[in-house]
């Protein structure tokens, strides 16, 4: 075996070979003619000439090896269902997905939006889509009506895939009513929708548009759908993110690039091996979803654990129950639901059997040295923090413990992944910074590797213009993240250099919830800022000018106004979007120029030093924020 310096050294200097290598590890229809065409940068081809499909490489190609064994375990402990499918049955469920998808007149290159809780029929739909070669843009469920508007109006999706409700901490939660609310905003509509009917929630149905998965499903039962050979750039999904913008951009990515690299992360960082079981606690509507709960398991042949529900319920010991039950040996979550797990009895990560798990695999938001060291601790297993963006698919820092064993540091999500030639630049100069301790920004010189974002759907010279910066001499890929690297080559994220804030794991555009609460009318100007938070990594603030202060003077005024724009956003966006608080000022601070100046106002919040304020225009509007954060 390699060592991990020799291994990442070829994946650049040696990269068609070594992808070539890796290339193996999926089936092709017809092999790659070229293995990286970079012909046309920033826009990298990846497999060109061969053919290939996702759905068969997640789902048929097992059929001969392992029919019968665990594919997709789907466990609600909202519902209390529990279901296992083999590879037999997964199969079965996604030529019926398919065949009802063909027969709303689904073709290759169509769009299917999917907007669901996370059921097993939401795996079933986006397979589907990756065995017919429709492209299916995936909106995570907490999200609301505007929000989903804005995804169906850019997506332009032929039919919709939705369910009647999800259900949270035993809080039944309706989509159909923000579905049909979305269908109204959005200038585009879908010709079909295609309802799953769970039996939680009373459904209004549009006669002619509207059909019920259970029934369409069961008439296609014994239609058998062949995949389609696609060619490896082809697209296979869009996935919406938030950057700087209000606009949240389609992250599109590929078939035969994204299968690659879903299949050598499974075999060189996640340790997953056919016949065992990957537990991902994330949502499909996220990367990490479509990536290690759909894909890459069932890539790896591997079962796959779909849970529906919070780590905390019944009880703090349900995932760890999970682990046990299911012998789950690799797992994956976010470093907010340790911490949650933290608050809670720790006698509960000892009374289950964990030996089976190879490690815990924690991603999308800093992980803490306390919290890691924590969970560590408890767990008694390998902590693996890895970060990645949408725009990856797959991680950029990491350990790649099934290449070579490396030590954690915690508080540093590891070296640069294979494929991912990493540089820290100067934030103005663009100079690059090679001293250990140097702050700079993260970049990536292209190619960018297999399964990274082809480009922003339907917006070439939007991808170019966003990611892709001139340094000294050359074009890179800006994560827009800060970092440090120590002596040993080990890299520290210390946040985002845009208005990207990150809740809970959860990516944010603080532009997009200033836009949905400007939409207020009582509301002149606002700044929305992300705040520490010892629990969710950070959390959204508001600051408000309000257009009519008269009635404002007492605090259960401002309480009720705080509590109307907090609706609003809940109403367009979704909770997950909503401030933890409105605070109301007489003015924001500006510079001279007029432009906002977020990082004092972040600072301030957060109680430290403003920083160089030569330009403000007025302090007295940032002294107004020092004393409503006093405590
Ligand atoms: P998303 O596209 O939602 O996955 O969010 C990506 C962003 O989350 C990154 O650009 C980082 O700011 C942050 N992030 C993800 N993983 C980590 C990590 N392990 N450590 C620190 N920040 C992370």
């Amino acid at each position: 075996m390699s060592t991990y310096a020799e291994f990442y050294r070829r994946s650049i200097d040696d990269r068609d070979a070594f992808w070539a290598e890796q290339a193996r590890l999926i089936d092709w229809k017809q092999a790659p003619r070229t293995i990286c065409d970079d012909s046309k940068p920033p826009f990298t081809r990846w497999f060109a000439g061969g053919t290939t499909n996702l759905c068969h490489n997640a789902v048929d190609r097992h059929l001969a090896t392992r029919p019968d064994q665990p594919a997709l375990i789907y466990v609600s402990s909202e519902t209390g269902a529990e279901r296992t499918y083999s590879f037999r049955q997964l199969h079965a469920e996604v030529q019926r997905a398919a065949a009802a998808l063909r027969s709303l007149g689904v073709q290759k290159g169509d769009r299917v939006l999917i907007y669901m809780p996370m059921i097993a029929e939401a795996a079933f739909a986006m397979l589907a889509c990756a065995r017919i070669g429709a492209i299916h843009s995936v909106v995570f469920g907490g999200f609301a009506s505007v929000s989903l508007a804005s995804r169906i109006e850019d997506a332009t999706p032929k039919v919709i895939v939705s369910a009647d409700a999800g259900s949270r901490g035993g809080k039944v939660v309706a989509y159909k009513p923000l579905l049909d609310e979305a269908i109204r905003l959005s200038s585009h509509k879908p010709q079909s929708v295609l309802m799953v009917d769970r039996g939680l929630a009373p459904m209004e149905s549009v006669a002619g548009r509207d059909h019920d998965w259970a029934a369409l499903t069961e008439k296609h039962s014994s239609v058998s759908v062949d995949c389609e050979w696609l060619d490896s750039t082809d697209i296979s999904y869009i996935l919406y993110t938030s950057g700087t913008t209000g606009k949240p951009k389609g992250v599109q990515r590929d078939v035969g690039g994204y299968a690659v690299a879903l299949a050598a992360s499974m075999k060189h960082i996640f340790l997953g091996e056919p016949g065992e079981t990957y537990f991902s606690t994330s949502d499909i509507g996220w990367v990490v979803g479509h990536s290690y709960i759909v894909y890459g398991p069932l890539l790896a042949g591997m079962a796959t654990i779909m849970y529906e529900g919070l780590p905390i319920r019944p009880d703090a010991g349900v995932w760890w129950s999970l682990v046990e039950k299911y012998k789950v040996t690799s797992m994956f979550s976010a470093p907010t639901a340790v911490r949650v797990l933290k608050k809670q009895d720790p006698a509960f990560l000892k009374k289950y059997d964990l030996s089976s798990l190879k490690a815990l695999f924690l991603a999308g938001e800093p992980l803490d040295e306390p919290t890691a060291q924590w969970i560590s601790d408890g767990l008694g297993r390998p902590i693996i923090d890895n970060y990645w963006q949408t725009e990856s698919g797959w991680p950029i820092l990491a350990l790649a413990n099934g290449v070579e064993m490396k030590t954690s540091k915690f508080g540093s999500p590891g070296l640069p992944m294979y494929g991912y030639d990493i540089k820290l630049v100067h934030e103005s100069t663009g100079k690059e910074l090679t001293a250990p301790g140097e702050k700079g920004v993260v970049v990536i010189e292209g190619p960018t590797p297999p399964g990274f974002m082809q480009t922003v759907w339907g917006d070439d010279q939007r991808y170019v213009d966003t990611y892709w910066h001139t340094v000294p001499g050359r074009t890179v890929y800006s994560t827009f993240d800060w970092g440090i690297k120590d002596k040993d080559g080990y890299f520290f994220i210390l946040g985002r250099t845009d208005d990207v804030i990150n809740v809970a794991g959860h990516r944010l555009g603080t532009r997009e919830i200033e836009e949905s609460i400007s939409s207020h009318p009582n509301v002149a100007e606002v700044a929305v800022v992300g705040v520490a938070d010892s629990l969710k990594g950070q959390v959204a603030m508001a600051f408000v000018v309000p257009r009519d202060t008269a009635g404002l003077t007492d605090t259960a005024a401002r309480l009720k106004l705080e509590g109307d724009i907090m609706k609003v956003v809940d109403e367009q966006l979704g909770a997950v979007a909503r401030p933890s608080r409105v605070h109301f000022v007489n003015l924001l601070p500006k510079t001279r120029s007029g432009k906002l100046l977020r990082r004092a106002i972040q600072a301030v919040a957060e109680g430290r030093d403003a920083g160089d304020l030569t330009t403000i225009e007025d302090p007295t509007a940032l002294q107004q924020i020092r004393d409503l954060m006093a405590p």
